[in-house]
């Protein structure tokens, strides 16, 4: 099964991510984390995928379908996947299809995490993610056990620069410019299923492995 989870920045994709791909058993591809990952490298890709990062603006769509389409072509993607932060534009979503259709394959299922503006500012100047594997905590919401290290993996949890307060304002802006048409593409293909975010995290999981079948 191939699944995308859509919604704004801090709806809480991340968190849900690990727990939709368990159920699936198929791997979770993050963009956000994977540039994230490239930047910590100071690979060439992370050196211009951070110019726009730090902005709190998307990283060309070229740039972007190629990395995704990479990793989706690895042997491990072969049986789903559940997509965390892909596509954010309707060129990527249409890129991702045409590829997919070569391969008699699509996307089963886009599952929308709906939470408002409020929320997603509060959620934001309270998250945490680890150094180590990029999992999300909240400092009020969803705390480590051991202050500021992460659960999973003992590594480090710092606060993202695009979660100052000035760039979560302009991601929310380029979400609802760029991403939010997405909603209606998928609803358009009938694959669309709307989440309430706002509830907590364990309802929200039990909500969308619901959505799936
Ligand atoms: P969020 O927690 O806001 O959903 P992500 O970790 O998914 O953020 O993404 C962080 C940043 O990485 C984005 O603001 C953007 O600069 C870049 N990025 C991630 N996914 C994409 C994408 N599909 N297209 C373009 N840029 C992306
Ligand atoms: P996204 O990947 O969509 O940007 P995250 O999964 O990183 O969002 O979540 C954003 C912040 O909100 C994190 O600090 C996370 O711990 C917290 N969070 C996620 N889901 C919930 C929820 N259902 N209720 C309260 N806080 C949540
Ligand atoms: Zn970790």
């Amino acid at each position: 099964m191939r699944v995308i989870l859509l919604g704004p920045p801090g709806a809480g994709k991340g968190t849900q991510a690990g727990t939709v791909a368990a159920h699936l058993g198929v791997p979770h591809v993050a963009t956000g984390d994977i540039f994230r990952e490239n930047v910590g490298q100071g690979t060439e890709l992370g050196t211009l995928a951070k110019q726009y990062m730090n902005q709190g603006q998307l990283v060309p769509d070229d740039v972007t379908i190629a990395m995704v389409l990479e990793r989706m072509a690895r042997p491990d993607c072969a049986s789903g996947v559940v997509l965390d932060g892909f596509p954010r534009t309707t060129a990527q979503a249409e890129a991702l299809d045409g590829a997919l259709a070569t391969q008699d394959q699509a996307i089963d299922r886009a599952l929308l995490i709906d939470v408002s503006e409020q929320e997603l500012v509060k959620r934001l100047s309270g998250r945490r993610v680890c150094r180590g594997c990029q999992r999300p905590y909240n400092l009020t919401e969803a705390p480590s056990k051991k202050d500021g290290i992460c659960d999973e993996c003992g590594g480090e949890l710092e606060q993202r620069a695009d979660d100052a307060p000035d760039k979560v304002k302009v991601r929310i802006q380029v979400y609802t410019a760029q991403t939010a048409p997405l909603v209606g593409y998928y609803e358009n293909k009938g694959t669309l299923r709307r989440v309430n975010g706002e509830q907590p995290i364990e309802l929200v999981a039990r909500e969308l492995v619901a959505a799936l079948v």
